[in-house]
């Protein structure tokens, strides 16, 4: 670690607690670095997004829905009774509950490596000097401290489109803790967010109507996937509308009526508008420090996330590039190891953003890793389509019509599996063992010479024998 040059009060401030923030600050003080971070939302916004309204929370309600499939699938199981009705108020404290346990956590974590933790909004004074107008509760003052390095990792926010009636609108934040329970719920959008709040509510007993403007949902993700997944939400009971967008919404007596161009109209309880994130960068001080941004403010960095001022990085969601907790925690570790060395006998970390996995916790769930089919062929040519689609064990018994969707995607001229593609149960948790196959080379005949483990959902990866020849999958 560099100690030459101006008497600096910190070798590195964090802006942002969220998961670069604290995995940033934490590692550079373990290498005996002086971190300071500073947080806007309080305890209560230590570990950022995904902490408090992102994937933990998310993925907890998700587990809660789930148990309404599960009680009605297990009357074919022999289970007698009628099913338990939700508890929406004990949910929501449960969920509050944890989500204190995991502020206490990363608080601990951050105070026990010698973090100096300061609860309030930082913004940029200068290229090394930053201003903390500590929060009420404190003593209403600000710090001025200045810094050797500086890491903006201010993370992201909901961005809801311009239309009549906006001021209705909810956003995933305000999700988790509505009240009362949305008996009608409309979402917008066809992304990760979106799919997964129809899910989730749909599952706990929401009326879910989710509006797309484009011709299917999850774009981006392989056009399979897409079609199966909107086939498979649709039988989840979603009323599921495609190429529709909202223009205006009115509270009214009866609920709130959206009108979608076209001019029908949707009553519904509550909307929430899942259309996509910006970074946070207002009043951060970025011109005032000369840190130049791209588009909706995204913080620009080169390939060691140094930003246009040399002194200040920037990691995670405020990027805007990709956005996923795993990929913020990636890049805070190279900047560290880049700022003060890596941990003592590792080699420097530096970060791949080929083959990530990624899942979309819908019902059922997507995991996927690697090119899409359609990639894949502009970027391979000669490529090898294996699908299989099929009713997976537990629902000849269970009664669900929920079925599973698995593909590999392979470059004929080197066999190796370039995209690996799911729907269905723990999509998630099966991908990420493959995602490692992958991410060492692995070939399809190398898929081939692996053994199954039987009976699961996942041995049909190993199992897949005949290239696909008829197009793209029809729901048959
Ligand atoms: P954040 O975690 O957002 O942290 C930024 C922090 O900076 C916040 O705590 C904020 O209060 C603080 N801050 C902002 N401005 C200032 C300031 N001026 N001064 C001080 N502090 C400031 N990713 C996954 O990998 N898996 C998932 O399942 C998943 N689910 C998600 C579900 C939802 C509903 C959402 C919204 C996101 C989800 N994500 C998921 C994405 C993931 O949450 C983000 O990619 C990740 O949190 C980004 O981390 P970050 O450090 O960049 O920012
Ligand atoms: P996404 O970018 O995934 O999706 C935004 C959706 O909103 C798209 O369907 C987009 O349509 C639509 N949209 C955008 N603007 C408008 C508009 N003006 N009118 C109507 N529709 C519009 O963003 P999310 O907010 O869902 O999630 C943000 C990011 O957070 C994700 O990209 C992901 O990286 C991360 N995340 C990860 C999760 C996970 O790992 N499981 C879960 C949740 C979030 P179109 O496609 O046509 O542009």
């Amino acid at each position: 670690m560099s100690t030459q040059g101006p008497a600096f009060d910190a070798d590195l401030f964090v802006i942002g607690g969220g998961s670069g923030g604290v995995r940033a600050a934490r590692m550079a003080a373990s290498r005996g670095a002086r971190v300071v971070l500073a947080e806007a939302g309080g305890v209560a916004g230590l570990g950022g997004t995904c902490v408090n309204v992102g994937c933990i929370p998310k993925k907890l309600y998700s587990y809660a829905a789930h148990y309404a499939e599960a009680f009605e699938e297990s009357h074919g199981f022999g289970w007698q009774g009628e099913p338990p009705r939700l508890d929406w108020a004990r949910l929501k404290e449960n969920r509050r509950n944890e989500l204190q346990r995991l502020n206490g956590v990363y608080q601990k974590l951050l105070l026990g490596s010698g973090v100096e933790v300061l609860f309030g909004r930082a913004r940029l004074l200068d290229a090394h000097t930053v201003q903390v107008d500590l929060e009420a509760g404190g003593d209403g003052t600000s710090r001025r401290i200045t810094a050797r390095h500086i890491l903006v990792a201010t993370g992201g926010r909901p961005e809801v489109p311009p239309f009549p009636g906006r001021e209705h609108v909810l956003t995933s934040n305000e999700m988790f803790d509505l009240d009362p329970f949305p008996a009608r719920l409309l979402v917008v959008g066809g992304g990760y967010i979106a799919c997964e709040f129809a899910s989730i509510f749909n599952g706990l007993g929401s009326k879910v109507t989710q509006l797309y403007r484009g011709p299917q949902v999850l774009r981006g993700f392989d056009d399979d996937v897409r079609a199966f997944v909107g086939v498979e939400l649709v039988k989840k009971g979603i009323d599921l509308r495609l190429n529709a967008q909202v223009s205006a919404v009115e509270r009214t007596a009866a609920g709130l009526r959206v009108t979608l161009q076209g001019g029908s109209t949707v009553m519904v309880d509550a909307l929430l508008c899942a259309t996509g994130r910006v970074p946070n960068v207002e009043s951060l001080g970025l011109d005032a420090a000369g840190v130049a941004q791209g588009k909706d403010g995204a913080v620009l960095v080169d390939e060691q996330y140094r930003t246009s001022v040399p002194s200040i990085h920037a990691v995670g969601d405020v990027t805007a590039r990709v956005q996923l907790t795993p990929v913020a925690l990636g890049e805070a570790m190279v900047v560290v190891d880049r700022l003060f060395g890596p941990a003592a006998g590792k080699a420097p970390r530096s970060m791949d953003y080929e083959l990530i996995p990624t899942a979309v916790f819908t019902h059922p769930s997507v995991g996927t890793v690697g090119m899409t089919e359609a990639q894949a062929r502009k970027a391979l040519g000669a490529i090898d389509v294996y699908r299989s689609d099929f009713k997976a064990l537990k629902h000849t018994l269970s009664g669900s019509s929920e079925r599973t969707l698995m593909k590999l995607i392979v470059d004929a001229a080197t066999d190796r599996v370039v995209g690996l593609h799911m729907v269905g149960a723990d999509a998630g948790e099966i991908v990420q063992g493959f995602a490692v196959a992958m991410k060492a080379g692995a070939t399809k005949g190398d898929f081939d010479r692996t053994i199954g483990i039987h009976p699961t959902a996942a041995e049909e990866f190993v199992t897949l024998r005949e290239p696909v020849t008829s197009g793209a999958w029809r729901q048959s």
